[in-house]
């Protein structure tokens, strides 16, 4: 479908037509054509996705950003099935089909954390090659007899996800070392892969190697555990926020927005930093999911400045380098990132008598630091286990890790636990599907 609809505005523009963009007069161009044994709903929201992706690039283009039209060829893209089109019984669900087709019932791995009537609408997407289903649910807002005057001020970073102050002077800091830890394995062990990879790679226009099909394989799925993981402990991080915030009646959330950070020049390793390992988009919207469906208003504000202001005496300091904020004007010593969210709940409308100190802060944190085992360690962890004497249970030797480079070198050298959890994976083969769950109020 998506193949097709590129090779029709290519034909066209080919021609000197004008592109068709509109999902109007897509859908006119299907009349009749054979979309094959799906609903004829499926075509059209291939359609829809394609128009919008057209009319956003025609947006971009007008602001004079740069972009480009559709032009890979995907092979598969996300289908979402609405009203009638699906049924969820139990962990079953059935996805329309094409009249005069066979009914397709698709089994789920786990059942659906909400009420079968209040599902509105679910997505089939397929991730390195596994089927997922998104669910998208109305979900009523809790009612936790808040306070909407009490506000409390949310500071999202790079090193905490989130650091809040509360109405009464007290402070909580979720710490992202779990998160931080997880990107420094994830970008070691990918760097490793694709280096391996590159010997392999096709060349422009020339089918891949089975070889090289199967590692990229490996990485798409090694990048999908990845984001999972930093986005469970987002979840988590913003569960805690939440919690917290009810514990203390609070109805309104600041949160600091850092829209244009990701735009603007701070030097090429602090925007590679910003840019690539901190999903703030991710981490906003958790926390702003949360707070609705817990009944509290989001409000945001521009954090610029938050974190080089004094909240106490109000000027203007140099920006912290560590973790620790002072002002030479009134002595004021705090966590940095307290500030910032101090500073950020008093733009929100909230006033803060005292600026937390370590005593009235709370830690926790969010996420699981990558065992001292995981896997992707011994990819490049060669150094400690060439020392080692005897290799660690488990741990393939340095020789097998880094010497498959010569083609002579025997692969059969594994240790017998690795071959075991290969075994381990053939006799349960991926299921069918999955389900991630996603928190949509008001749909
Ligand atoms: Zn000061």
């Amino acid at each position: 479908m998506w193949a097709g609809l590129i090779e029709l505005n290519r034909a066209r523009f080919v021609r000197g037509g004008p592109p068709v963009f509109g999902f109007a007069a897509l859908c006119r161009e299907l009349t009749g054509a054979d979309v094959g044994p799906l609903a004829r709903i499926c075509a059209e929201d291939v359609a829809k996705r394609y128009s919008s992706a057209c009319f956003e690039t025609a947006r971009r283009k007008k602001a004079g950003g740069r972009a480009r039209y559709p032009r890979r060829k995907r092979a598969v893209v996300p289908v979402r099935f609405r009203f009638s089109a699906f049924t969820l019984d139990g962990r079953r669900l059935r996805l329309a089909t094409a009249k005069g087709e066979p009914e397709l019932w698709v089994r789920l791995a786990r059942d659906v954390p909400y009420d079968p009537a209040a599902v509105r609408a679910v997505t089939l997407i397929v991730d390195a090659g596994r089927l997922f289903v998104d669910v998208s649910a109305e979900v009523p807002v809790e009612d936790h007899d808040l306070d909407p005057g009490r506000v409390v001020g949310v500071d999202v970073g790079i090193i905490h996800p989130y650091a809040a102050v509360g109405p009464d002077g007290d402070a909580l800091v979720v710490s992202g070392r779990a998160l931080r830890a997880e990107e420094r394995l994830h970008l070691e062990d990918t760097k490793r892969r694709s280096a391996r990879m590159g010997r392999k790679a096709p060349r422009r226009g020339q089918r891949g190697s089975r070889r090289w099909r199967r590692l990229r394989a490996t990485q798409r799925r090694a990048e999908r555990r990845h984001i999972a993981k930093i986005h469970l402990a987002h979840h988590e991080a913003a569960k805690t926020v939440i919690a917290w915030a009810v514990a203390r009646r609070v109805g309104t959330l600041v949160v600091g927005d850092p829209k244009g950070i990701t735009h603007r020049k701070a030097g090429r390793r602090q925007n590679r930093r910003v840019n690539t390992t901190w999903r703030r988009t991710h981490l906003t919207g958790a926390l702003t999911d949360k707070a609705t469906r817990a009944g509290i208003t989001v409000v945001l504000v521009d954090e610029r400045g938050t974190s080089s202001t004094c909240p106490r005496c109000h000027q203007r300091v140099p920006k912290p380098r560590g973790r620790a904020f002072t002002c030479p004007h009134c002595g004021l010593l705090a966590h940095r990132d307290v500030i910032g969210a101090a500073n950020i709940a008093a733009r929100g409308g909230g006033t803060i008598d005292d600026v937390p100190d370590e005593s009235s802060t709370t830690h926790r944190r969010a996420g699981t630091v990558p065992t001292r085992r995981d896997r992707r360690r011994h990819r490049w962890d060669t150094s400690r286990a060439a020392r080692r004497s005897s290799p660690t249970p488990g741990r393939p030797t340095a020789a097998t890790t880094v010497g498959s480079r010569s083609k002579g070198s025997q692969p059969a050298q594994h240790h017998p636990r690795a071959r075991s959890d290969r075994a381990a994976t053939k006799r349960h083969p991926p299921r069918i599907a999955n389900v991630i769950t996603t928190n949509a109020t008001g749909y």
